[in-house]
């Protein structure tokens, strides 16, 4: 099964709080490239963005509340292209259980994540971020349909 990427990304956005400034710097250094897309974040993330770019956010909840779980959700219905995700290595999260479970589920369905800012800068450089792309997904529907159970 392939799931088609448009030209225009829904891309999401979240850091840590120790990572904040770091994306904020990145976001308002690529604001022209972003700001062809359509941004969606967690909420705190997505307010500095919104304030320090003026281009508007979808803001879901705060991470620790729900907004990476919603996220992981949006992935999941395909409602998400790409995660920008700046996670913080050096630091225990409340919400560490719902950080993995978002990775797990960008992995699932085989989307662009980048978990740093070199990373970042590299997708956001690709071509493929302008154009559309196809995503080829594991087959899933043995999966789906087993009743080896
Ligand atoms: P925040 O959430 O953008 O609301 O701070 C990020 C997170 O900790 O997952």
């Amino acid at each position: 099964m392939n799931i088609t990427l448009e030209e225009r990304k829904r891309v999401a956005l979240i850091a840590h709080d120790n990572k904040k400034a770091e994306i904020v710097e990145w976001a308002k250094y690529n604001k022209a490239t972003l700001r062809k897309h359509q941004l969606f974040a967690t909420g705190t993330t997505g307010r500095l963005i919104e304030e320090e770019l003026d281009v508007h956010v979808t803001k879901l909840l705060s991470g620790p509340l729900g907004g990476d779980q919603q996220i992981g959700a949006l992935i999941a219905e395909q409602k998400i292209d790409i995660l920008i995700f700046f996670w913080d290595p050096m630091s225990a999260q409340p919400h560490d259980p719902d950080i993995k479970a978002l990775i797990r589920l960008g992995v699932v369905w085989n989307i662009p994540i980048a978990c740093d800012r070199s990373t970042a800068d590299f997708l956001l450089t690709s071509p493929l971020f302008h154009q559309k792309y196809d995503i080829k997904l594991p087959d899933y529907s043995s999966y789906i349909k087993r009743k080896d159970f």
